[in-house]
């Protein structure tokens, strides 16, 4: 770090939004949960390296999604009668057009996710393409036009959010700063799309995926039921909302599948809560902004 680079820090906040607004929850429920999953398959190991693609126990966690982890997902959401939001890259839905099928004729919503999964940093290339390229996919594959997006690596940039405003996308799901949803101002004044924060607790790759590359401790069932039951039932007394960020590469193996059975049926039973896509808390905001 020199001083022309400590004087280049803008003296403003860089999210330029006011506030979330205080809007209400469709009756009867008074809190929210954005029931989402990130399926990145083999493209989570490739975009950080090409050379991933001839490590094949490597590319093997990615490839858990198809052969196991979604299916399993599937099979826990339509037991338990939930709906959700599937954030899919491009070359999963190419490598794998079965699984993004099957999602698709389950009745869950299928969200921008990036083509090869490139992490949106200042200045990186292909990010026009990753946009375009996914986008592509999703209405080649699948018929489908997203709403929502999600940046790989909740990353994000002026330029990507310019870039998703021209595209027509509704909302993304990426900012750490808020607990309610918020619509985004670009840096020329203009409104962005609106905002469903996530957190990182609610990520499970923090706490159940180790690998060689990605190396941590694993937490048991105990320690992570205790972490999002304690957001969940703080959020649910500020009248906020939650968002899950789970991987069918972690949440689809057999003990987080169980702990993720768990939590998902504590949240059904909270009568106050709506759990539900992104797609529809997006609507839920826009219908409150017309009317205000
Ligand atoms: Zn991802």
């Amino acid at each position: 770090m020199n001083r022309a680079a400590l004087d280049s820090i803008p003296l403003t906040p860089a999210n330029l939004a006011p506030p979330a607004p205080d809007y209400p929850w469709p009756a009867p429920y008074r809190s929210a949960m954005f029931l989402s999953f990130d399926v990145d398959a083999e493209s989570a190991w490739t975009s950080k390296d090409a050379g991933h693609a001839e490590r094949l126990v490597t590319m093997s966690y990615g490839a858990y999604e198809a052969r196991v982890g979604t299916p399993k997902l599937l099979e826990l959401l339509d037991q338990l009668g939930l709906k959700g939001t599937f954030f899919i890259t491009g070359w999963a839905v190419d490598a794998y057009p079965a699984m993004a099928e099957a999602i698709v004729r389950a009745g869950h919503e299928i969200g921008h996710h990036g083509y090869h999964h490139l992490m949106p940093d200042p200045g990186a290339p292909f990010m026009e393409e990753e946009i375009e390229r996914g986008f592509e996919t999703l209405k080649r594959r699948l018929g489908v036009v997203p709403t929502g997006y999600r940046a790989p690596y909740g990353e994000f940039t002026e330029g990507l959010r310019r870039t998703l405003v021209k595209h027509g996308i509704v909302y993304t799901s990426s900012f750490r700063d808020d607990v309610r949803p918020y619509r985004h101002v670009l840096r020329d004044g203009t409104p962005g799309p609106i905002e469903l924060p996530v957190t990182a607790s609610y990520d499970d790759w923090m706490h159940g995926l180790s690998t060689r590359f990605s190396p941590r401790s694993i937490f048991p069932k105990e320690h992570v039921l205790s972490l999002w039951k304690d957001e969940l039932d703080e959020v649910r007394d500020w009248g906020a909302m939650v968002t899950t960020v789970l991987h069918p590469q972690c949440s689809g193996r057999p003990m987080r599948l169980r702990l993720l059975r768990e939590f998902l049926t504590y949240a059904k039973e909270c009568p106050d809560l709506w759990i539900t896509t992104g797609e529809a808390i997006a609507g839920n905001f826009l219908h409150q902004e017309r009317a205000a």
